[in-house]
């Protein structure tokens, strides 16, 4: 199914395209002359000498006399000839007497409309610029291996790494990932001085393996590198060496290592390197030999070189699991080293990083943006201020401050800020759900507490309630996370006490999956149920072709089906628990509501002050992160 509409897409563009030409060529003024058309031109004198001395035999008049295709002998090698003539137009009625008088066959081409036609054709130019456009669209959004992009690029041998001589990027413009950053301060002086490794005899590495989610500063480190070493930056993801044809991967592995070589010390940089990299044979439904193809060149290329000609490959993954063993081996990446995402300090140190040029308000610390992004990595902390930045200039003020920071982390988080709804019955179930889930959240101990309430919705969600995590704290136990299952069905259960079952809304369906999750990785994974401390599931909850899908069934029929039903009886005491909040509370509810409607956003503290009015709100631990 999907190799067949990007094949549709692939065979489309080129016939739309070749179609558009021919199709202009049928119409164009010239090619109705067909097979008339004569290459070499004659002068308009010439061919009144020809016509003179009778060497012409047939004249044929196009676009209202102003050309003529004129055959005649010619006189040189006495073989019948074309020529084309441009005449004006004025002189055809004396022309045409003249032919008609020394008996020369002649015919005359009514003239088409033009004008209508190139109007036509510019119409044509639109849809054909926008399938040039939608032709790059997908180009570029595809990074995934067979991604539809994949098909366009198909006999193009253009190599498709990037080079840059000078990275312009050095350790000071990485924050957040020390450890990661001291590991790597050794690389640069592979780089930089290997004579001083090669004297003593030590083979230094060519491979260097960095494992982490998106988005924590992989690329950022691997430039870093370069940078500080001086050296130039080869870089290519993996999912660019994997083509729809067999062959064309290995080459550009190929013309690669050979590009580097020639500017050795160089830094290769292989992002995305599992795309390539996956365990061979894996595949479902026979391997894919063109991957396989690729990834035995690269390693034949890791091989190839020595240790010392100055040549030093990073790869990046988040999947260090499936990567073929073989890429591990001494001599190719044998260094490994983790790239987390940032914590508290961590974020305040990239947050500097990207403050530098920025101008921000004296009274926002950076601190409290870092305590309200737990979570975030480099990539969202910098997009994070450059959303604030942006929203600071749309509102035309000097320097960014708090309210812009709050909403660019809103927006980064939960997606674009939508029209609020109108006051009406949905908007009022919108503000029971939300409320329902607050109202769970502040009134277990073990709950995160609120942040905020807001009824302005954003991203898919109609209404969100906020919570602040408490993130340094390593292991969560099993009543938190039965708080955050109750917290989940809050919405829910509200919906349910305050409208009835009849009325309840698709709203919950996000929540209902979430308590799903939950209650399974209980389970399964953490052995936090009657089933007893049993782990049922491999750590990756995630299938991937190959590895997952095969390791589900490594229990029977029978464990399933108890899975099932503990996952069952955790979501239904959990919603138990939020019934019985909402129903004790129904008060406080109602008035929390009003308020909501009525203010569309109800702050953490103000929510538990009014809470507290009606019931006692247990004091929460929260972590107050030390600078
Ligand atoms: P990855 O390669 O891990 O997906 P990138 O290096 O491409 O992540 O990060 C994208 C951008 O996010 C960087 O260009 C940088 O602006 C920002 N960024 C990410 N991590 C950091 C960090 N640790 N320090 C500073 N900026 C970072
Ligand atoms: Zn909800």
């Amino acid at each position: 199914m999907k190799l067949s509409w990007r094949l549709i897409v692939l065979w489309s563009i080129p016939i739309l395209v070749i179609g558009f030409f021919l199709w202009q060529g049928t119409f164009s003024p010239t090619a109705g002359m067909g097979n008339n058309s004569a290459n070499t031109k004659m002068t308009y004198g010439r061919f009144l000498e020809y016509l003179d001395s009778g060497r012409v035999t047939n004249v044929d008049l196009y676009e209202g006399g102003s050309t003529a295709i004129v055959e005649a002998v010619d006189p040189l090698d006495r073989t019948l000839n074309r020529w084309r003539v441009d005449l004006l137009p004025a002189n055809t009625p004396e022309l045409t007497t003249k032919l008609r008088d020394a008996g020369i066959s002649f015919d005359s081409h009514p003239p088409r409309n033009d004008g209508a036609l190139w109007g036509f054709l510019g119409n044509l130019i639109f849809p054909v610029l926008l399938i040039g456009a939608l032709f790059l669209l997908f180009r570029r959004s595809s990074n995934m291996p067979g991604g539809p992009g994949q098909a366009m690029n198909f006999g193009k041998s253009r190599a498709r790494f990037q080079m840059e001589a000078k990275t312009g990027v050095v350790f000071d413009d990485v924050a957040g990932i020390d450890e990661a950053k001291e590991e790597l301060q050794e690389i640069v002086t592979f780089l930089k001085q290997p004579e001083r490794f090669t004297a003593v005899g030590a083979r230094i590495p060519k491979g260097v393996l960095l494992v982490g989610p998106p988005g924590v500063g992989k690329t950022l480190l691997a430039k870093a590198i370069a940078g500080e070493a001086g050296v130039p930056f080869f870089s290519i993801s993996g999912s660019e060496f994997v083509e729809m044809f067999v062959g064309v991967g290995a080459s550009r592995v190929r013309d690669l290592f050979k590009k580097a070589k020639e500017n050795a010390p160089c830094l290769i940089f292989i992002d995305e390197i599992d795309a390539v990299g996956r365990q061979r044979g894996a595949g479902i439904g026979g391997g894919n030999d063109e991957r396989e193809q690729t990834l035995n060149q690269l390693l034949t290329e890791m091989d190839g070189f020595e240790g010392n000609t100055g040549i030093i490959v990073i790869a990046a993954t988040n999947r260090p699991d499936v990567l073929d063993s073989a890429l591990m081996r001494p001599g190719r990446f044998d260094r490994q080293v983790i790239v987390d995402g940032p914590d508290f300090k961590g974020r305040i140190g990239i947050l500097e990083v990207h403050a530098r040029n920025k101008k921000i308000a004296p009274d926002v610390s950076l601190e409290s943006i870092a305590r309200r992004t737990p979570g975030f990595t480099g990539a969202d902390l910098s997009n994070l201020l450059n959303e604030a930045a942006i929203l600071t200039a749309r509102r035309r003020k000097e320097a960014i401050t708090l309210l812009e920071i709050d909403d660019a982390v809103d927006r980064v988080v939960a997606g674009m800020e939508g029209t609020p709804l109108v006051d009406s019955k949905s908007k009022r179930l919108i503000a029971y759900h939300e409320v329902g889930h607050a109202m769970v959240g502040t009134l277990l101990k073990d709950h995160d507490p609120v942040q905020k309430v807001t009824l302005v919705p954003r991203g898919q969600a109609r209404g969100l309630t906020w919570f602040t995590p408490n993130e340094e704290q390593g292991l969560i136990t099993r009543s938190q996370l039965m708080a955050r299952i109750a917290g989940a069905m809050g919405g829910r259960a509200a919906e349910e006490e305050i409208f009835g079952n009849d009325e309840v809304t698709t709203g919950a369906g996000g929540d209902l999956q979430q308590v799903t999750n939950m209650a399974r990785q209980m389970v399964t994974r953490f052995g936090m149920s009657d089933l007893g401390p049993l782990s049922l599931e491999s750590q990756s909850g995630e299938v991937f072709l190959g590895g997952g899908l095969m390791s589900r069934a490594e229990y029977s029929e029978e464990i399933a089906s108890s899975i099932d039903a503990q996952v069952k009886a955790l979501a239904e005491h959990g919603h138990n628990i939020a019934r019985k909040i909402i129903q004790e509370n129904r008060e406080a509810i109602d008035r929390l509501v009003d308020l909501l409607i009525e203010r569309e956003t109800i702050n953490g503290e103000e929510f538990r002050q009014i809470v507290a009015e009606y019931t006692q709100v247990p004091e929460k631990e929260q972590f107050v992160p030390q600078v």
